[in-house]
């Protein structure tokens, strides 16, 4: 490719709020043939919502609230944010914590009221406390099965709140989905939610069950992108997180959310600057014209 035309293609990108960080990157995009798309933040607004507390008998929601809203108000994740601002606005000023640990992909830790309090996957609570009651659990698969995250609250060793937390799949996800099939890419869904919520998401977009790859840990998703490299795909990666940084670095090609952290923007190689998916679909298709038109 000349450089006259790289360049022309990288100032038509800007125009389309496609940010190329340099020329070669064009040569790239064209081979790639497999699309990693993160689900939060990425596929989804990210904008989380919590939509329904389910308790144990005994249990009331403003207790259920306080403890985990006191927790989620110390982290920055979307989800923590949901909850602490919900329980912030049902039950008033939240208890202080008297020891913290945010445990990446999995959810938060700590002691509130004295108590011993975690909020998160399943797999956070200490192992006795991992056996949800029936209707917690009944309540956990049916938020799970409508695409929304469940956060299980326990205390004083054992389970005793289901948080249900709602995203939505952003309105030109499923058309972006379409039109990189067009280009004859294949869409594959990353996530670190659970497998039941990703592949209701991933319906809605139009992606099959067994292109979703689900309850992945943050430090894993570099492996998932490897895999995928290991059975000789070129792989381009679209995320917004801190946690896709290193899968966005390790991908043929990354492609950060304009709308997403700066460890995500610094860490590949195009920026869609409107956080629209379909950028990703006329990154593509630039990169085939502008270097069709220099053979
Ligand atoms: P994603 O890949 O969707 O960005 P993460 O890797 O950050 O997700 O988290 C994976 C899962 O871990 C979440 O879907 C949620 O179930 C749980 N989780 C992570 N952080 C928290 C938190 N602060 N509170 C509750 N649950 C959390
Ligand atoms: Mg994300």
């Amino acid at each position: 490719a000349t450089p006259t035309a790289l360049m022309v293609g990288t100032g038509r990108g800007a125009q389309l709020g496609i940010l190329i960080k340099g020329p070669e990157v064009l040569e790239t995009t064209r081979a790639v043939d497999t699309v990693v798309l993160d689900k939060t933040g990425t596929v989804t607004t990210g904008r989380m919502a919590l939509t329904a507390v389910h308790t144990e008998e005994g249990v009331s929601e403003a207790e259920a609230l306080r403890l985990a809203g006191a927790l989620e108000h110390a982290s920055e994740h979307p989800i923590a944010q949901a909850v602490a601002q919900e329980a912030a606005a049902r039950v008033g000023e939240l208890p202080a914590v008297e020891s913290f640990e945010n445990v990446p992909g999995r959810g938060v830790r700590g002691v509130v009221e004295g108590r011993e309090v975690a909020a998160g996957r399943e797999a956070l609570l200490a192992d006795r406390a991992r056996w949800l009651p029936p209707a917690l659990a009944a309540a956990k698969s049916a938020a799970e099965a409508a695409g929304r995250t469940a956060v299980v609250v326990g205390w004083d060793g054992a389970a005793r709140a289901v948080l249900e937390i709602s995203d939505t799949v952003k309105p030109t996800s499923a058309e972006a989905i379409r039109e990189l099939r067009a280009l004859g890419l294949r869409p594959v869904l990353l996530t670190g939610d659970n497998r039941r919520a990703a592949e209701a998401v991933a319906a809605e977009v139009g992606i099959p069950a067994e292109d979703v790859v689900a309850e992945v840990l943050p430090e894993d998703k570099v492996a998932a992108v490897r895999r995928l490299q290991a059975e000789g795909r070129s792989v381009a990666m679209v995320g917004d997180g801190v946690n896709d940084a290193a899968a966005l670095a390790q991908a043929d090609l990354g492609l950060a959310m304009g709308t997403g952290t700066d460890a995500a923007i610094e860490a590949a190689d195009l920026t869609l600057v409107r956080g629209d998916l379909r950028s990703a679909a006329d990154a593509i298709r630039l990169s085939r014209r502008t270097l069709a038109t220099i053979k």
